[in-house]
């Protein structure tokens, strides 16, 4: 069985597992993430399964990058953060929880200290609001 089976992020692209979704097009997808670490927290993951950086195809990377520009300008519009970080890890020694490059968008406050991953699962529907407001910006 392939890699892909199993990954969680795949069954998400496949849609056999619900996400709250910002943005798609052929190649990437773009989705709240369901334990922030700040609110407004968004991953941009390419379609194609690739673990990491090192396995991922030029034009995918060039996809997710592009994406990842696109949504933090919704973000920024959005939420209005001080700032906006954007974590990327590549293998488990690194912090990467799921095997299947990603992004994370992480909306920033002045004063606001976090850790790279958020510690419980955000309310579905405070999530939903979020996603809601990125949608609008993008749209903007
Ligand atoms: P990383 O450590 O870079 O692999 O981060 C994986 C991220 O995916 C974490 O911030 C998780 O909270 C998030 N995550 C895991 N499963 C899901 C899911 N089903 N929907 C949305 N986000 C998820
Ligand atoms: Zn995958």
């Amino acid at each position: 069985m392939s890699a892909s089976a199993h990954c969680i992020f795949c069954k998400i692209v496949r849609g056999e597992i619900p996400a709250i979704k910002v943005y798609e097009d052929d190649l990437t997808l773009a989705f709240m993430d369901i334990q922030p670490a700040s609110p407004g927290h968004t991953l941009v993951i390419s379609k194609a399964h690739a673990p990491t950086l090192l396995d991922i195809a030029e034009v995918d990377l060039l996809a997710v990058t592009v994406t990842t520009q696109r949504i933090a300008g919704a973000v920024q519009q959005a939420l209005v953060p001080d700032g906006i970080r954007i974590n990327q890890f590549n293998g488990t020694a690194a912090g990467q929880t799921v095997l299947h490059y990603h992004v994370h968008i992480i909306p920033m406050w002045e004063g606001q200290k976090i850790g790279a991953h958020g510690r419980a699962p955000a309310d579905p529907d405070a999530l939903k609001a979020l996603a809601a407001r990125i949608r609008d910006a993008l749209q903007a």
